[in-house]
């Protein structure tokens, strides 16, 4: 029996697979799609996310096929000053397509020995007390001990657990297509803007362009076929701009759903399985890769035979209220981006309040989740949030961390004694008298130079000694 089977190899799928695999975990990865293909989805990865591929030892070839931004303008692309504020080492995202994040990742998954399996869908499951059995489309079944969906917003997973899934309907489709084009759009896209601003056409790679068009209805119906989006795009703009050659089409709504429970029994949800908004903003695969960061290192210490009570349940109890909290984000940019006088005169006003010290590292926060604090139950206002990188006497935090393990960052002479195979010392002369416990996830577990209560702490995240 497999330790852990992952249905789907999106982002959120791969990442996990990789964090699994650092603990020795046994992992099957079923994928429907054959190949990777072009997808008309993610552009970007945002600051946490650039730090969690540094903690991983991913960043250099991220950003080999990446560019860097630190423009103002996530936020409903209200023009925001880009905040000196931001407390990281990495003040920046990272622009690069999500079928270059989905090869990367896979990449790193496949390095670390994860058994990724395309062309393999799942159509159902089943639990007991000793695992999980998978029904797949040929008919076989495949059983494990561990299973999460991040088979995307349509999850099998989802429905066969019957875990309901609720939000807000879409008020306004949006087409998105990657194609090229024979004629210069700027100065009608120039013109339409001043009206509209969901219109747009941005170019990038390989001569091809994003086309973003405001649909004429809502639909809950299957993808658009390219004859669908060309007619749209004449009527809207009087031309197609000659678009031919087209990567991908899709379509997008305003509307959003929370997975009522990230877990039932033995399975899971990660990534868009468990939550869907809109693409407004780029959070959604960021908050995927999140996902299986704080997933990883939990399931593994079950699989492992040393995780503490309670731990696997901290899952869901940590990152839903971080997608609740990216839907209010969502909703708000929704509502910014409506084209009346009313939401004109508040964009405006948002813009003068952005130049106020604090707001835009606020809202960038907010966007690239450098702001989340999990509620670990202490008043200390570290305990909670990602340890940003800092530079240790013979090299950097973030670089001792690609193993997954713990991180007891001392600077109080403190030991980690027999959770040595679990958490690595690091001695550190850094600013103040406190020591930090890392969890392998970088978010600060406890704060403080007393050997009991760190063998306390050690003992509540990292299992008896
Ligand atoms: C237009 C658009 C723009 C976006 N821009 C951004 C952005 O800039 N930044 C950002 O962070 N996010 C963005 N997003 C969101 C991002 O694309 C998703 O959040 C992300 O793809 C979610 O990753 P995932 O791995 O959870 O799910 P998915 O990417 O949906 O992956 C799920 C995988 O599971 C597979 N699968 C599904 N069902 C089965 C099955 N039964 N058996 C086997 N395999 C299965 C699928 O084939 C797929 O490969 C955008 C989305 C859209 C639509």
């Amino acid at each position: 029996m497999t330790d852990v089977l992952i249905v789907g190899a999106g982002p959120t799928g791969t990442m996990l697979a990789a964090e699994l695999r650092l603990h020795g975990v046994q992992v099957v990865v079923l994928e429907k799609r054959a190949s990777a293909t072009w997808r008309a989805g993610g552009l970007g990865l945002h600051v946490r996310s650039v730090e969690l591929l540094d903690q991983r030892g991913l960043l250099d070839r991220f950003e080999a096929e990446a560019t860097r931004f630190s423009v103002g303008g996530p936020f409903a692309g209200i023009a925001l000053p880009w905040p000196d504020d931001l407390d990281t080492a990495h003040p920046y995202g990272l622009a690069i397509r999500q079928e270059k994040i989905e090869r990367l990742l896979t990449d790193h998954a496949l390095e670390l020995g994860a058994d990724i399996r395309r062309g393999v869908e799942a159509t159902g499951l089943d639990q007991d007390d000793d695992g999980v059995t998978v029904t797949l489309a040929d008919g076989d079944t495949l059983r494990a001990r561990y299973l999460v969906g991040a088979d995307g917003g349509r999850s099998v997973v989802r429905s066969a657990l019957g875990i309901g899934f609720h939000g807000e309907p879409s008020t306004a489709d949006t087409y998105l297509a990657d194609v090229e084009l024979t004629e210069d759009p700027t100065a009608v896209v120039t013109e339409l803007r001043r009206t509209h601003l969901r219109f747009g056409i941005a170019p990038f790679e390989g001569g091809v362009s994003r086309v973003i068009l405001p649909a004429a209805t809502v639909s809950d119906g299957p993808q658009p076929t390219f004859e669908e989006f060309l007619d749209r795009l004449r009527a809207f703009a009087g031309t197609d701009f000659g678009a031919h050659s087209p990567r991908g089409v899709s379509r997008f709504g305003t509307g959003d759903r929370l997975a009522d429970s990230y877990r039932v029994g033995r399975v899971f949800l990660a990534g868009d399985a468990a939550h869907v908004h809109p693409p407004t903003g780029g959070q959604g695969l960021n908050l995927g890769l999140q996902d299986a960061v704080n997933l990883g290192w939990k399931l593994a210490a079950v699989v492992d035979g040393w995780a503490p009570a309670g731990l696997l349940d901290s899952y869901e109890a940590e990152r839903r209220p971080v997608a609740e909290a990216v839907v209010v984000s969502c909703r708000a940019m929704v509502a910014l981006l409506r084209e009346d006088p009313q939401t004109a005169a508040l964009r405006t006003l948002l813009t003068e309040v952005g130049q106020l010290p604090g707001v835009s590292a606020h809202l960038t926060g907010r966007i690239a989740a450098t702001g989340v604090r999990y509620d670990l139950g202490a008043d200390d206002d570290r305990v909670g949030r990602r340890m940003p990188d800092v530079e240790l006497g013979d090299g950097r935090l973030y670089a001792r961390m690609h193993d997954g393990r713990g991180v007891l960052l001392d600077r109080a002479g403190l030991t980690v004694g027999a959770w040595s195979d679990r958490v690595v010392r690091l001695p550190d002369d850094g600013c103040g008298r406190d020591s930090l416990l890392l969890r392998p996830d970088g978010h600060v577990a406890w704060a403080g130079d007393d050997q009991q209560e760190l063998e306390d702490h050690l003992a509540r995240w990292f299992g008896a000694a």
